[in-house]
């Protein structure tokens, strides 16, 4: 059941994030200066960076007499304990690694948030019947540093019991040539439990998942929003290597109302998608896409050649499950529409599909009721990159994401984020996890 939140309480907690900013930015401060290299942060998983920002972190919990526990995978555990004991915790995670030479913000933001709101409770005396965690979590960016065969959130997949045990001998980092189990070990954690299991999270101990995590769009600075509520993480559904087919004939000679062009019939079915995602944007719908290589073969290809073959590829993203299999189904309609009108042939290989995140639509609510007692605009939203939380939701825990406004993209140093927005996607989270922790 939600915690009724009045004015009073409101104020109190905003007031309580404001007071937590200033330790909030000596982290964050801290962090840049020290895990800066000459091209830009980072935080390398189970090296150096991500060492140094869990024992910033971990001595920042220490200061705020939060308690502290690891697991196998040495994911740390910042508790605020609950009164009442039989009661499922409500994990607030984000991770502490950064890609190679990218910005501050990618992930530690979502910590920094998380100590700031447990040291906003504590200041407000805030009591809630279920343990509230912070999670920082290992290796996120597992893909920019482990090589090999693995399915990425290499961290929160350990915590969570998604893992196969192979990844841990499988996945490599090449500048180390260490494998992740080895890394593991390195760091004084156990990676045969970790193997072994049992997952350390699971729904019967976790009833609940927040992260905050800096845009890694330009969204919404574009509609100058200070935070969004991710609503859904975007799946992708694509055609990696297709062919339309025309004939190949003399550029002068052949008359152009008989020729097979391969280009012209291309080019059709791209302004088709484009027309066809003006008609489900209008309406509301999350939709994103890319022929992103397109081309004659340069062998056969000549400026006075009628064009007879292109290869392409197409990247169809939405946070909707229904959207892709609805843009599917158009694509290879209006493929074979073309191939009619303008005599080609289309060889479309078998989309490929991964799944859109859905994100737990009462916490979703809870946040956009968040929106509306601190007096910030709701914007729900779609997140084209992959978190932590979609991996919580694979493993049945409801989960939900607040984004804070960031100039200049993520994963490169110039990500910027204001302490002003921080704030404010702080006392968001600070209001949901209030609501969602029962009095
Ligand atoms: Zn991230």
């Amino acid at each position: 059941m939600l915690r009724p939140i009045d004015t009073v309480l409101t104020s109190h907690l905003v007031e309580a994030v404001s007071a937590a900013m200033p330790s909030a930015r000596a982290l964050f401060d801290d962090l840049a200066a020290n895990t800066r290299g000459s091209h830009g942060i980072s935080r390398d998983p189970y090296g150096r960076g991500e060492q140094y920002a869990y024992r910033l972190v971990h001595e920042c919990a220490t200061r705020l007499e939060l308690q502290c526990t690891w697991d196998a995978a040495g994911n740390l555990y910042i508790t605020r304990p609950g009164t009442a004991a039989n009661t499922r915790a409500i994990v607030i995670g984000s991770h502490l690694d950064s890609v190679p030479n990218g910005g501050n913000y990618d992930g530690a933001a979502g910590v920094i948030a998380g100590l700031a709101l447990l040291e906003a409770f504590a200041r407000v005396g805030l009591r809630h019947r279920c343990d509230v965690s912070v999670m920082a979590i290992r290796c996120e960016e597992s893909s920019s540093w482990f090589t090999g065969e693995h399915g990425g959130h290499l961290g929160s997949r350990m915590a969570l019991g998604l893992i196969d045990p192979a990844e841990l001998d499988q996945a490599v980092r090449p500048d180390t040539r260490r494998t992740l189990g080895q890394h593991i070990a390195d760091c004084g954690f156990d990676p045969e439990r970790v193997r072994r299991g049992p997952a350390h999270l699971t729904p019967a101990r976790v009833g609940k998942y927040f992260e905050l995590h800096i845009e890694q769009g330009p969204v919404l600075e574009m509609k100058a929003l200070a935070v969004g509520i991710v609503d859904s993480i975007r799946g992708n559904s694509r055609l990696r290597d297709s062919r339309c087919i025309g004939a190949y004939n003399h550029g002068g000679a052949t008359p152009q109302e008989i020729r097979q062009d391969a280009v012209v019939a291309t080019s059709d079915l791209v302004m088709r998608v484009q027309r066809k995602w003006e008609e489900l944007h209008a309406q509301g719908k999350d939709l994103v896409f890319a022929f992103g290589r397109l081309g004659t073969d340069p062998a056969v290809h000549s400026l006075s050649k009628v064009p007879g073959e292109t290869r392409f590829s197409l990247d169809i993203r939405s946070g909707s499950p229904e959207v892709l299999t609805v843009m599917r189904a158009f694509v290879t309609e209006h493929a074979r529409l073309i191939e009619d009108e303008r005599k080609v042939r289309f060889e479309l290989d078998a989309f490929t599909l991964s799944e859109p995140t859905v994100l737990d639509t009462s916490m979703v609510a809870t946040l956009r009721a968040g929106c509306k007692a601190l007096g910030l605009p709701v914007h729900p939203m779609a997140s084209g990159g992959g978190h932590d939380a979609q991996e919580f939701t694979r493993a049945g825990i409801p989960s939900a994401m607040v984004f804070v406004r960031n100039a200049n993209g993520s994963h490169v140093p110039e990500e910027a984020m204001t302490m002003d927005d921080f704030e404010l996607g702080t006392q968001l989270l600070a209001w949901a996890v209030a609501a969602e922790s029962d009095a």
